[in-house]
């Protein structure tokens, strides 16, 4: 065995900062607990000036999708989780890709054999046989073969596996950051096959390679790795290796009983942000979803990148499920929307103004009217839809309590509005206003009274974003006429 090249390779591993990893298989998409693994794994390594790491877990073939590492790298720059090492980025203990480090694993499975951690396996077991464990491994007759069958075996060309060699007796412990301590029966574990036929690495034979090759002080996933953790343990003791922190989380739910899932249609974070959710309310939310913050902190729900960079702490992480609550992100995003700036808001609206506003109109005076008003995008086409065309409407409408209105007395109204609108030289919000204002006096009604028919003869609902002024201003004089002008017609005829 070549000693140099295991030299060579423990040579390259940093030492000294904290170092971590986000592993995403390429499955085609981010679900909401990749996406917070990714988050978790980030903070740890930016609240200690660490070095953080993207590494691609390709080594189950049959699962790759096309374009799935794009929507990785995608995600991760979208939401400024960004690595200092990867694929793309290089680093000084690349590749980065599993598949590319294919020889690595075949040689420390080989290692491993030497040092009594694992074995030669030659049985011929189906790959259901193997995953249901159907088989005592205490019986396999290959666990203990010598050295010199297996030797003849191997020269003689029969396929194999690797397996780990479990002890048969005793009781493994492993430490997780979040779970404390957690003791299980040797017994109770399999002698899993590290290395497959094809001389592939399964996956928890290559994590424990690749987070020892990397200098990973820190492995973030998800609490489904929590049953194999002694098993990786042992490997990491077998090889002499540092066992790093261990950080499991809990799953995110979709209710009190199941997880989300992707066939079950929960949404990734794609489908999120296609359903008018913005990057930073998303991150927000799921920063949040399993982890609280401590001390003055405790009640803050509002953290930009930065401040749960500041805030972030391993200890806040929760033991218990989350579940994905759609209010509770909805009520996130409107807190975003509201805060950002009025042109910033612009920007990010205007394309969902435009699903339904064609026409020309004052994008910024319509995106105004929005910003307190919705929690999603997706709220906002439905909205505006009146601008382009008046839509068909009730006359029960001109009918409300609270502003005094019949369809009688909105047809006087709009008799006296439309004529002095009509009159107004200049068409500014200011004008349109205080001459509505001016009108109501000189009506001696309230100014709901005359407000009311206005916008309902303007916009055709009950319901809109902004009131009689703004709308008319966004319509232009000559077509807020014309509306108003048809209301009256309408209420004439009935
Ligand atoms: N590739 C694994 C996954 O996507 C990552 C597990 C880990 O982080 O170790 O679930």
């Amino acid at each position: 065995m070549d000693r140099n090249y295991f030299e060579e390779m423990e040579a390259k591993i940093p030492h000294g900062k904290v170092r971590t990893r986000f592993a995403p298989s390429p499955t085609g998409y981010m679900h909401v607990g990749n996406l917070r693994t990714a988050l978790y794994t980030w903070l740890i390594a930016r609240a200690a000036g660490g070095t953080f790491i993207l590494r691609i877990e390709d080594t189950d073939q049959g699962r790759y999708v096309d374009g799935a590492v794009e929507v990785i790298y995608r995600t991760m720059a979208q939401c400024g989780l960004d690595h200092d090492e990867g694929p793309d980025v290089g680093g000084p203990v690349a590749p980065y890709i599993q598949s590319e480090r294919r020889d690595t694993y075949g040689k420390y499975a080989r290692l491993l054999v030497e040092k009594g951690g694992a074995y030669y396996c030659f049985c011929e077991k189906t790959e259901s046989e193997e995953d249901a464990g159907a088989f005592n491994r205490a019986a396999d007759p290959c666990r203990d073969l010598p050295m010199e069958e297996v030797q003849a075996k191997l020269d003689a060309g029969m396929p194999y596996v690797i397996r780990q060699k479990i002890p048969t007796e005793g009781t493994t412990t492993f430490h997780d950051a979040i779970f404390g301590d957690i003791t299980v029966e040797n017994s109770t574990l399999d002698d899993q096959v590290l290395l497959k036929r094809d001389g592939l690495p399964t996956y928890n034979f290559a994590n424990v390679i690749d987070d020892h090759l990397m200098g990973i002080t820190h492995v973030v996933r998800g609490s489904e790795y929590l049953a194999s953790a002694p098993k990786y343990n042992l490997l990491y003791e077998s090889f002499g290796w540092e066992v790093p922190t261990y950080v499991h989380c809990s799953p995110v739910m979709r209710d009190s009983q199941n997880k989300m899932s992707k066939r079950h249609g929960d949404p990734s974070y794609e489908d999120l942000i296609a359903q008018g959710y913005l990057t930073e309310a998303v991150l927000n939310y799921v920063a949040l979803l399993g982890w609280s913050p401590k001390g003055e902190q405790a009640e803050q729900e509002i953290f930009s990148l930065e401040e749960l960079v500041k805030a972030f702490d391993i200890t806040g992480i929760s033991k218990s499920p989350a579940i994905f609550d759609r209010v509770k992100l909805d009520h996130f995003n409107a807190v975003y929307l509201r805060n950002l700036s009025a042109e910033a808001f612009c920007k990010v609206a205007e394309p969902y103004i435009r699903q339904s506003v064609k026409g020309d109109f004052d994008m910024a005076a319509i995106a105004a009217l929005l910003q307190a008003r919705c929690e999603r995008l997706t709220d906002i086409p439905e909205k505006v839809d009146f601008f382009d065309a008046l839509p068909a409407y009730d006359v029960s409408f001109y009918t409300n309590k609270k502003s005094k209105t019949d369809p009688q007395i909105s047809l006087k109204m709009l008799e006296a509005a439309v004529p002095m609108l009509e009159a107004l030289d200049e068409w500014t919000v200011e004008n349109i206003h205080d001459g509505l204002i001016d009108l109501a006096a000189r009506l001696e009604v309230k100014n709901a009274t005359l407000m009311w028919p206005v916008r309902i003869a303007a916009a055709g609902k009950p319901v809109t974003p902004g009131g009689a002024v703004e709308i008319c201003h966004i319509l232009g004089k000559d077509e807020t006429i014309r509306r108003l002008k048809a209301g009256m017609a309408m209420l004439a005829s009935c």
